[in-house]
């Protein structure tokens, strides 16, 4: 079995549109050679994940404007199935958060999904605390990107270590450091992050974070706290599995990254 425990997608009607604009700073990391890999919508995404033997997909939507909040968790509500997990999205600062989240979690979706640098507010403010708070106190999770994001120039808002400072007023059980926890400052995710009470996810670390140094890490914060992700449409939703079956780990240890953590956070049973 496998569990991606972290997805994109968009409505059919701005699919088109938003990939354009997504892939445009992706291609011009990757050298311009670049295809995303699935157009962005459901249909496609199911597509993947019939040819990558996903059996589940977390579906994880980016608010960029507070006034986006109520279509987009409209959207997350209608795509939420037995194969997709939706969470919802939620922008820091906006008034109505403390409903956003109420609505969020009375619907059934499973956590919320905060990116602080397309949402330009740091991970360690306290318009973000508040909603990891009340998240935790209404049982969702939070899936927040962390460290640097391609085609986002500094300041930096969610570093390893202000992630570290949230922990300080958090318990840190109910947050998903996506990318490993600091997306290309791999080493201050060994120093602040590993070891604490959060979940990580491995999606697009392949070709970027050392193997050893990935070992290390799982080694020290605990592979029971470690999620299966690909950042689709970003990734290949395999992409992950291969470097996961190259890090020399025991197939219990990827049983529990593949599927078995997530199905725990979930309170899934198969
Ligand atoms: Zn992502």
């Amino acid at each position: 079995m496998l569990i991606d425990f972290h997805t994109h997608i968009f409505p059919d009607k701005i699919a088109k549109k938003t990939m354009e604009i997504l892939t445009k700073p992706m291609a011009e990391y990757k050298g311009g050679n670049y295809t995303p890999y699935t157009n962005g919508t459901l249909s496609d995404l199911k597509r993947s994940m019939r040819e990558n033997n996903v059996d589940i997909s977390v579906v994880l939507p980016v608010v960029t404007s507070p006034k986006q909040t109520a279509s987009i968790n409209e959207f997350a509500r209608s795509v939420a199935s037995d194969d997709i997990i939706a969470f919802g999205g939620i922008y820091p600062g906006q008034k109505d958060w403390e409903d956003v989240l109420y609505n969020i979690s009375e619907s059934g979706l499973k956590g919320v999904k905060l990116h602080p640098e397309f949402q330009s507010c740091y991970v360690d403010s306290p318009d973000v605390i508040k909603i990891i708070k009340k998240a935790e106190d209404l049982g969702l999770y939070v899936s927040i990107h962390t460290g640097t994001s391609i085609g986002c120039a500094p300041p930096l808002h969610c570093s390893p270590k202000m992630l570290r400072n949230v922990l300080r007023v958090v318990s840190g059980e109910n947050i998903i450091g996506a990318h490993m926890g600091g997306w290309d400052l791999w080493e201050d995710t060994e120093r602040y992050l590993a070891g604490t009470p959060i979940l990580m996810d491995i999606s697009f670390v392949r070709g970027y974070l050392p193997k050893d140094l990935c070992m290390r890490i799982f080694e020290k914060h605990g592979i029971d706290k470690i999620l299966y992700g690909s950042d689709s449409p970003w990734e290949s939703q395999s992409d992950s599995l291969t470097y996961l079956n190259d890090l020399g780990l025991s197939l219990d240890e990827k049983d529990l990254i593949k599927y078995k953590n997530a199905l725990r956070v979930l309170d899934l049973k198969v």
